[in-house]
């Protein structure tokens, strides 16, 4: 797992590094050979309160203290730090998650931008003053909340929190990261980067341990002031009814069910890469993974053998081995896609991958598959399956494209193909996502673009400024001075 200079089995509390609580600790899995390389903290309910605590004393220290760019200045020091660690990080990324090498060397690259973004944004969150009644000044401040709560899953650690708790400490925030069972190295890295750049005692507390013990008593703290979860539809609604109870505003990412819409007057040719890869990236264990390819009916054969040409070719292994695809996460996960494939037969599947021979017999390898066949209503077509699996779906015209598009509890992300400038637009408009891309899918990541989705993929927004409002409180002030 490459150079981790720090004990696994540890909390990150108030700055300091010590055991949990309870002393207990879990298992650390390696997804590309099944097998146990260590154990990490299972942190519970107690730990939490000692992390909540540790951040509030932060707010009302030294870190509350600190001005817009002095908290800038520390978040730009983290990221140099994230980019001068950048091997270690993306080796830890890669064992813990499973993904390819030069995917977890994207997600450190991602998390360094996300630093410096919003590094040169903190200084940059300003109020406005407002027109007012004669006599009057009135302006808005935007005020730091107080405690952020932040459950991130295990698909990507790193990028998830450069985009949640980088902004939320930029707005002034102190934060409590509990990091998924299943992958929590980088946000334990992360967390001792933040200590060696000078992050103030308490800005940042992270506690790894179940979902069920240290992530609810997270959820349902009455000493947080937001929750920031990204994660499954059932745990995002049972995180925002525990949170609901304090009346603890919420933010979710809920993935989703993402199309991409191949008209006619398409470019296949520049279509084809971000039509496979959106699929297949991480293994398709991305919220934004674009699971349904839909494609006028007159260039559907056309489309399903230039797909087909690439998924042959496409190699799962060993996250180290850096092919096209790594493990899944988890037993379970492979449990739950391979439980999907079975809803397909032999002749829906227009093409497969391979997992390479060498991949260890206990690593969680599931072969990339393209179907085509099953309609739009079906379960394929209908729920997230987290897996490398892509379905094929026809349509008739822009009306239907809309239909099917639009047509499940989903709306995260969508991207249209098209030459047409007035399609496009209509398109733009009319798609149901937080996100909507035009002869392209997902412009590279986009630090800057903010992001979200609608319906079950969940709401608010991250990224951009936006998670910055989203991190703030606003303030109104009305002075009455004749
Ligand atoms: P999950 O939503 O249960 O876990 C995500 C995070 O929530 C983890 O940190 C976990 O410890 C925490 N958590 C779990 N139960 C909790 C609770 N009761 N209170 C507070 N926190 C809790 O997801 P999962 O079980 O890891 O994966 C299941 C499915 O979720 C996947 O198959 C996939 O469909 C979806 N998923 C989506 C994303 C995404 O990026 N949107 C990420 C991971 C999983």
């Amino acid at each position: 797992m490459g150079t981790v200079w720090f004990d696994t089995t540890q909390v990150f509390i108030a700055g300091r590094w010590r055991a949990p609580e309870g002393g207990e600790t879990l298992p650390l899995g390696d997804p590309s050979t099944g097998e146990e390389i260590g154990r990490i903290a299972r942190g519970s309910a107690a730990d939490i309160d000692a992390a909540v605590a540790a951040a509030r004393e932060a707010m009302a220290g030294e870190w509350g203290r600190a001005s817009a760019a002095e908290r800038g200045r520390v978040l730009a020091k983290i990221g140099r730090l994230v980019t001068e660690r950048a091997e270690a990080l993306a080796e830890m990324e890669a064992t813990d998650v499973g993904k390819p090498l030069k995917q977890a060397m994207a997600d450190v690259v991602a998390l360094a931008r996300y630093m410096e973004f919003y590094a040169g944004a903190a200084d940059k969150l300003m109020g406005e003053t407002i027109p007012f009644q004669t006599g009057y000044t009135v302006y808005t401040l935007r005020e730091p909340m107080g405690v952020t709560g932040h459950i991130v899953p295990w698909n990507y650690p790193m990028q998830i929190i450069g985009r949640s708790v980088g902004a939320a400490l930029a707005a002034g925030n102190a934060c409590v990261l509990k990091p998924a069972e299943e992958a929590c190295l980088t946000a334990l890295g992360f967390a001792d980067l933040a200590r060696e750049a000078g992050l103030p005692t308490g800005a940042l507390n992270v506690v790894p341990g179940l979902g069920a013990e240290a992530g609810a008593a997270l959820a349902g703290h009455p000493g947080i002031a937001h929750l920031s979860f990204t994660g499954s539809v059932a745990t995002g609604a049972a995180v925002q009814a525990a949170a609901a109870k304090n009346v603890v505003p919420v933010t979710l990412e809920l993935g989703g069910k993402s199309p991409q819409l191949v008209f006619r007057d398409a470019d296949l040719k520049a279509a084809l890469p971000f039509l496979v890869n959106a699929g297949i990236q991480n293994a398709g264990q991305t919220c934004s993974a674009s699971s349904r390819i839909l494609v006028e009916r007159s260039r559907i054969d056309e489309v399903a053998d230039a797909m087909a040409t690439r998924y042959r070719a496409l190699r799962a292994g060993p996250a180290m081995a850096d092919l096209d695809l790594g493990p899944l996460i988890s037993g379970r996960q492979k449990e739950i896609v391979t439980g999907y494939l079975g809803l397909a037969s032999d002749a829906e599947v227009v093409a497969q991958g391979e997992v390479v021979g060498n991949a260890p017999e206990g690593g969680h390898y599931v072969a990339p598959r393209l179907l085509m066949g099953p309609g739009p209503d079906h379960r394929l077509a209908q729920e997230e399956i987290f897996g490398p699996v892509q379905l094929l779906l026809p349509f008739e015209d822009e009306e239907e494209a809309v239909a099917i598009a639009n047509g499940t509890p989903y709306g995260l992300v969508a991207s249209v193909w098209s030459d047409s400038g007035a399609r496009q637009m209509r398109l733009a408009r009319r798609l149901r996502a937080g996100q909507v891309f035009v002869n392209n899918y997902g412009a590279g990541g986009g630090v800057e673009l903010p992001f979200g989705g609608v319906g079950q993929s969940g709401h608010g927004r991250e990224k951009g400024f936006e998670a910055l409002y989203a991190f703030t409180s606003l303030k109104t002030v009305a002075a009455l001075h004749g």
